[in-house]
């Protein structure tokens, strides 16, 4: 697959190709208050996809008791993608920030547990109240 995209104001942009690892929606607050209603994420090998332009991090401790770092355009705040100790080695890219939003198939929703009520949890594919094991 092909990966390509980027901020809002372009200051940062990706391309990659690669095959995901793994394709998520999290619902956990976090992810909600870093911007959208939910992440919609791809995991990737680290390395296999190539970042132009300087993104800012920010880390915090998730429910899940982890630390979880998220990267932003901090031009224009745009989510760009997040790492994990928990899941060392992959890089998470948001879909939301894809050139083509429809390269990204969700596999499973995480943290629906945390989901706000007017948000949409996708029928059809494994659905976990927290973090699967
Ligand atoms: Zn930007
Ligand atoms: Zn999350």
């Amino acid at each position: 697959m092909d990966l390509k995209g980027g901020c809002l104001c372009k200051a940062v942009r990706f391309s990659g190709s690669v095959e995901p690892a793994f394709q998520v929606k999290c619902h956990c607050t976090d992810c909600r208050k870093s911007g959208g209603s939910h992440a919609a994420i791809i995991g990737v090998p680290d390395g296999a996809v190539a970042f132009t332009g300087e993104a800012r991090e920010f880390s915090s401790i998730a429910e899940s008791g982890r630390e979880v770092t998220r990267a932003f355009c901090p031009v224009c705040g745009s989510g760009i993608y997040s790492q994990t100790a928990a899941a060392a080695g992959l890089v998470f890219v948001r879909a939301s920030v894809l050139d083509d939003p429809d390269q990204f198939t969700p596999q499973m929703s995480v943290w629906t547990s945390s989901a706000a009520a007017w948000d949409f949890v996708t029928p059809g594919v494994p659905s976990f109240s927290e973090s699967p094991a």
